[in-house]
């Protein structure tokens, strides 16, 4: 179960992965396959760092669609 304070609309990709304990790699994939979170920052994501942000409603769907990475 994600423990998230009610008052954080906005979440960073690091603070997804904590949270879920889903890896980068894969909360992307879900992030692109899904259209869940926005890509933050064109020029950045053209120079390979990308940078996702994902809201309340964003981060319980990957919550519920991806279990936690064992690898
Ligand atoms: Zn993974």
């Amino acid at each position: 179960m994600v423990r998230i304070k009610s008052s954080q609309t906005v979440f960073t990709e690091d603070e997804v992965t904590s949270l879920t304990g889903i890896c980068r790699e894969h909360l992307r994939g879900l992030a692109r396959n899904k259209h869940l979170g926005t890509l933050a920052g064109v020029a950045e994501a053209a120079a390979g760092a990308e940078k996702w942000l994902f809201s309340h409603s964003d981060l319980m769907i990957v919550n519920v669609l991806h279990p936690r990475c064992q690898h």
